[in-house]
């Protein structure tokens, strides 16, 4: 049976039989691949560590016929402080989410691979929703998803003012003439203005952009809409924020209207 070497990174485990677990691993040279770890929901595996979310390491995965197998896990990384409070959790469980859905079963991406470790690493310190805006944005960038933010998505001409109109099935903002004919929402140019920064920002300085509370909300809500479009379906751990952040339960259904606010 073929053993291989997979330098991965956890990006969802899901409870598999009694015992076992199924893992969606993304690695630096193969890309996303399933592998089921067994018995590590018993609490004495020594394989134990390596199946939670989140885990880097070095992974021996025997091919199966249908199914690949864990044979052993090194952890390099674990992150603990991910699990320190509601906000780390929700952004990296939402990185994770989104790299799952946006991505094809072993296709390796590199520059995604690091782009996803670095924000893990930088959630220790930095604000954790601007990681996962930053994160999301480069992330459509690398796999050519990325909206047009301050031109017009449809001819390319300039948009103005202090309210930018947005539209998900453009793709990005619209100028006055082609608003008309498109579906979309109102962004502030603020906002626009700060998304296209966090994409071209030296990503180990996020820590220096602020952004205030309004700004936030409008752009981690703008991009759940517009990922959600692309990939055409809902971004779970996404939804879930919008509920933690501002307490009151309240859930963001991205009401899309016709040129009005
Ligand atoms: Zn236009």
């Amino acid at each position: 049976m073929a053993v291989y070497h997979a330098d991965a990174l956890v990006i969802r485990s899901r409870q598999f039989g009694e015992s076992d677990r199924v893992l969606t691993l993304f690695s630096r040279e193969l890309g996303k691949l399933q592998a089921v770890a067994k018995g590590v929901r018993k609490p004495k595996s020594r394989q134990r560590a390596g199946a939670q979310l989140f885990t880097y390491g070095d992974f021996l995965i025997h091919r199966g016929k249908s199914l690949d197998t864990v044979s052993q896990c090194s952890p390099k990384e674990s992150f603990p402080y991910l699990w320190r409070d509601l906000d780390r959790s929700f952004s990296a469980t939402g990185m994770a989410e989104l790299l799952d859905v946006s991505t094809f079963s072993e296709q390796p991406n590199k520059e995604l691979f690091t782009l996803t470790l670095t924000c893990l690493f930088l959630l220790e310190q930095f604000d954790p929703f601007l990681i996962l805006s930053a994160y999301a944005l480069r992330l459509m960038e690398i796999l050519g998803y990325r909206p047009l933010l301050g031109e017009c998505a449809e001819c390319g001409g300039n948009v103005k003012g202090e309210r930018l109109f947005f539209s998900v099935e453009a793709g990005g903002t619209l100028c006055g003439n082609c608003r008309e004919s498109c579906s979309g929402r109102w962004v502030r140019a603020g906002s626009i203005a700060f998304m296209r920064q966090l994409i071209r920002h030296d990503i180990k300085k996020l820590d220096r952009l602020r952004w205030s509370a309004w700004m936030q909300e409008e752009i981690l809500e703008i991009l759940r809409i517009y990922l959600e479009h692309k990939f055409e379906r809902p971004l779970k751990s996404w939804r879930m924020g919008s509920l933690t952040r501002d307490g009151s339960g309240r859930n963001f259904d991205g009401k899309e209207g016709k040129g009005n606010e």
